[in-house]
């Protein structure tokens, strides 16, 4: 079976064919630092590490290439660095703080089983290559600077006389439409409403580089063209697989298109254009007026990296998901089974079972549903395919040590306890052995009693 991805550009599921089979190629738009990251910024973190694995079973693991950026010029990260390091230089607070975020996101996303990708380029290191695409944007015709500002022209774009995608194909709006549409503010410098910022003035004190377009005053990128600069300086102009959420469809991934085509005389950028669905957390839009905003770090005090994982796996990546605790605890039990049936068995190749559905656009869902069929079977191949997806990094005993130590239990005390009771049973004092057994259950172990004696679990 080949693989198969949904591709949101042409709407359809195709077979994936590698423009170069020994080295494939995919770029997945990653987070601005500035703030923890959210459990929503897990999703793509999640699901396209699993297609970096599939893709690396696939192809080998030296024939796959994956850049996740990181965006450390914006200006959400300059109005936060003003406000936590209020007496420090602009510039040194920013390194501060994308120092610090970029840190944080790596601890989190390591936790969630994530492989670094094999480049995580950052944004203030590719100023030189888009100033190279901003000149042959201006020298093609499809961008010009005003007051000190470099703004690109869809309305060129679509007039231009050659075979470049138009704009708006992949977001599937009309170009007309967004003329009609646009706000009555518009602002001066713009020719048409739909130009959209290439270049802009830095304020005095903010970040800033020498201009292009022989503008004197220095200035910084807007954070379209970064995404078509890192991407153009390790994937090449035409690359395999590029994605992100789907609110990333436009503009910014309809601009990137835009901007990389048109400097290179491209049809295409890349050939299939990936987008995983919205999560909402407890049937209700994550945000924090709403106080349902839970960041990656504070869920992973409560639960292990592989239990989110799972969870956010057990939804196809093009659905919305929605985030509850009941589903939660159902995937934290899953994989606590998994852990004591096959963590410490020697894993065998994946089974075609799991892999099967994979192939069909990351069909997560059944494959997962695959994996509980091969519980009570072959555990060798539930591990190997385990592995496959990005779990068991673990030991089982490492798994439960972790689990007591989280919940802030003594498997002494509780084993000490368990004696105790043992013995008013067999004394028949069966008030006492009821007030242990509900102080157990108090602290989140649940008991177990049989002909062999008794066994306990934590039951959170
Ligand atoms: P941002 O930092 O907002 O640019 O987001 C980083 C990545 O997370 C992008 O790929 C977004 O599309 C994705 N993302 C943000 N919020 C959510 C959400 N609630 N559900 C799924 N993906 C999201
Ligand atoms: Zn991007």
């Amino acid at each position: 079976m080949e693989l198969r991805l949904y591709d949101t550009l042409t709407k359809e599921k195709r077979i994936f064919a590698p423009l170069d089979a020994e080295n494939v190629r995919m770029y997945v738009c990653g987070p601005t630092v500035y703030d923890f990251a959210h459990i929503g910024n897990a999703r793509p973190v999640i699901v396209f590490d699993v297609l970096f694995r599939l893709l690396r079973h696939l192809n080998g693991e030296a024939h796959v290439k994956y850049v996740r950026n990181i965006t450390d010029v914006d200006d959400k990260i300059n109005d936060r660095a003003a406000r936590d390091f209020p007496g420090l230089p602009l510039n040194e607070a920013i390194r501060k703080v994308t120092e610090q975020t970029g840190k944080q996101f790596h601890a989190d996303v390591d936790a969630l089983g994530a492989l670094r990708p094999s480049v995580e380029p950052r944004a203030t290191e590719h100023i030189a290559e888009m100033r190279e695409i901003i000149e042959r944007l201006i020298k093609g015709g499809f961008a010009y600077a005003a007051e000190d500002h470099v703004l690109f022209s869809p309305q060129a774009m679509n007039t231009a006389n050659s075979s470049l995608p138009r704009y708006g194909a992949l977001s599937k709006r009309s170009l007309d439409e967004m003329i009609a549409g646009a706000r009555v503010d518009v602002a001066p410098y713009k020719r048409d409403a739909t130009d959209f910022v290439l270049w802009k003035p830095s304020k005095p004190g903010e970040p800033s580089w020498p201009s292009p377009a022989g503008i004197k005053a220095e200035g910084r990128p807007g954070w379209h063209i970064e995404c078509s600069a890192m991407a153009w300086k390790h994937l090449g102009e035409h690359f395999d697989i590029h994605g992100g959420g789907i609110d990333l469809v436009f503009p910014h991934h309809e601009n990137e298109v835009a901007q990389t085509c048109c400097a290179f005389h491209r049809e295409r950028m890349a050939n299939y254009w990936m987008h995983n669905g919205f999560l909402q957390v407890e049937s209700e839009k994550m945000s924090k007026s709403l106080g349902n905003f839970v960041t990656i770090h504070e869920l992973l005090a409560d639960w292990p990296g592989e239990v989110l994982r799972l969870n956010m796996l057990k939804t196809h990546y093009r659905s919305p998901i929605d985030w509850t605790m009941k589903s939660l605890e159902e995937s934290a039990k899953t994989l606590d089974d998994w852990y004591r049936v096959a963590a410490d068995v020697a894993p065998g190749e994946p089974a075609a079972s799991v892999v099967e559905p994979l192939l069909d656009d990351l069909n997560t869902p059944l494959a997962i549903a695959a994996l509980h069929g091969l519980r009570g079977g072959d555990v060798g191949a539930l591990a190997g395919s385990l592995r496959l997806l990005g779990f068991f990094s673990e030991s089982a005993a490492q798994w439960e040590g972790r689990k007591q130590q989280a919940s802030g239990v003594d498997a002494k005390e509780v084993e000490r306890l368990i004696a105790e009771r043992t013995a008013a049973r067999s004394r028949k004092d069966f008030r006492e052995s009821d007030r242990i057994r509900d102080l157990l259950a108090a602290m989140g172990v649940a008991i177990k009693d049989s002909k062999d004696g008794t066994t306990w679990e934590f039951s959170r």
